[in-house]
């Protein structure tokens, strides 16, 4: 993998275990020559996992639309800050540059990110991993959530496994390795025909 898209929090949150979290990550990045692709400010966990990753000697490409470059406060340490016109061509834009995405902890914009680049696995729109970095057991209850979906029939199982999921950067970067997306175009080509 070249580059890896981490979607994460705007805020740090309360436990420091989260920060720490996002400092390895943007670490390790840079010590096995991945670019992090991320939404370009310089708040909360996305200052802390890019700071980190420059630091070591990483590269950094940041993707921010216009309206946001002064709420998220557009980093201007990036080896790259892509401008852009809206959240719909950050992220597919960032979909587009990386070849696969980490999750750390966040709120509603990193859910929304990490939704929303399932759906298009789920859809065979790409087949590149995605990942959970499941710090202190945070995406628990969402992990949970989507086996109520398989249970409740509103999911596929293997769907589920479309969401790797794992609490250390070593066993993160091995599943997303080892990553063998499903046959969904097949799939979906034999649902038409039923
Ligand atoms: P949050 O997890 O809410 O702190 O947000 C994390 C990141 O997601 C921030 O950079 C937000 O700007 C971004 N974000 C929030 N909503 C969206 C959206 N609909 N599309 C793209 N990015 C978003």
């Amino acid at each position: 993998m070249r580059r890896i898209c981490v979607f994460c929090g705007s805020r740090p949150g309360v436990n420091p275990a989260y920060r720490a979290a996002a400092e390895a990550l943007g670490q390790m990045l840079a010590e096995r020559s991945i670019e992090l692709v991320y939404g370009g400010g310089n708040v909360g966990l996305m200052g802390i996992v890019a700071d980190a990753c420059l630091a070591a000697g990483g590269k950094a490409v940041g993707v921010i639309p216009r309206a946001l470059l002064e709420w998220e406060v557009g980093h201007e340490g990036l080896t790259r800050l892509e401008v852009v016109d809206s959240m719909h061509t950050r992220k597919a834009r960032m979909a587009e540059l990386a070849d696969g995405f980490i999750a750390l902890p966040g709120g509603l914009g990193t859910f929304e990110e990490l939704f929303e680049i399932l759906t298009w696995a789920q859809l065979g729109f790409h087949n590149k991993p995605v990942a959970l970095f499941n710090v202190e057991d945070y995406y628990l209850p969402l992990v949970q959530m989507m086996e109520r979906g398989v249970t409740e029939g509103f999911m596929k199982a293997e769907n589920r496994g479309l969401l790797l999921v794992e609490d250390t950067l070593v066993a993160l970067m091995r599943s997303m390795g080892a990553y063998h997306p499903p046959a969904v175009g097949k799939r979906l080509r034999d649902e038409k025909q039923l």
